[in-house]
């Protein structure tokens, strides 16, 4: 099934309010699932021989993750008929510059430690953006793009703010242009067309340390499902155990009250 047919008519017609740059592009694509509508609004505006994507993604570990994300990107990217350019697999650098902010505390259940948590990964995760805007941006300005955009804006467990921001800051200090596009609104259009694609969709952001925030989300998520199952038992118990007991004492009536019609009946034949 093609692509076109997989997005419904709503979705282009959504997608078609998406005004991409008609520039010269290099588009930074984190995956595939999340390239598939930036791409499919690139080729909705005509712009589809005017860009091309770069993969550049030092954050993403272990290595084999890096080639699983890549191969399919790789794949989706020949059946378009896009372009593709290949960064380098800087893991140093990304642990030199990104890395050194660290990763979670590992406990559960603690609001002090959920909020360092949450002030951490915003700062890991806007050096990460900087470091990969800051390679985009210089790799279009020495292959002659005029403007760059990113696929991360569409995931609503990114910070869409700081990524657009970074962007805007990187295609400054290169004297180029930024498509900064928020994409959020369409996360569930590549989640369901991903899915139809059968594309491999990855369940961590990709640093080693959101391999561990992730499971640490999982277990969190665990953990209130199993609350709420235990209170809605309790709830269920608890109804059922008044519905017995209501049921007992109607029974009990009509008990008394077919004693008390057999005891008349049988004063009145006397
Ligand atoms: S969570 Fe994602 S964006 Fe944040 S540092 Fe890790 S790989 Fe980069």
């Amino acid at each position: 099934m093609t692509l076109d047919r997989l997005l419904t008519n709503m979705t282009l017609d959504r997608l078609n309010s998406i005004k991409p740059s008609t520039s010269k592009l290099l588009l930074h694509a984190c995956c595939a699932p999340c390239s598939l509508v930036p791409l499919q609004a690139i080729i909705n505006s005509g712009a589809k021989n005017q860009c091309s994507v770069l993969f550049y993604n030092p954050n993403i570990h272990p290595i084999e993750e890096y080639d699983l994300r890549l191969s399919v990107l790789r794949k989706h990217l020949a059946d378009l008929n896009i372009n593709l350019i290949v960064g380098s697999y800087d893991a140093e650098m990304w642990e030199e510059e990104v890395g050194v902010f660290g990763g979670p505390y590992p406990h559960l259940n603690n609001d002090v430690l959920a909020a360092n948590n949450i002030e951490l990964r915003k700062k890991r995760c806007s050096a990460c953006y900087r470091l990969r805007f800051k390679i985009l941006a210089k790799m279009a300005l020495e292959n002659g793009y005029d403007c760059i955009s990113t696929t991360l804006s569409i995931s609503p467990y990114q910070y869409t703010k700081q990524i657009l921001h970074e962007l805007n800051c990187a295609a400054n200090q290169q004297g180029i242009l930024a498509d900064a596009i928020d994409y959020s609104r369409y996360y569930a259009d590549s989640v369901r067309v991903s899915r139809e694609l059968g594309m491999y969709r990855q369940n961590y952001c990709g640093c080693r340390y959101s391999v561990a925030e992730a499971e640490l989300e999982r277990a969190e998520r665990k953990e209130i499902r199993k609350q709420t199952c235990k209170e809605t038992r309790k709830e269920i118990c608890k109804e059922t155990r008044k519905q017995a007991k209501e049921q007992g004492i109607k029974l009990q009536n009509m008990q008394e009250q077919e004693k008390a019609k057999a005891i008349n009946g049988a004063k009145a034949s006397k």
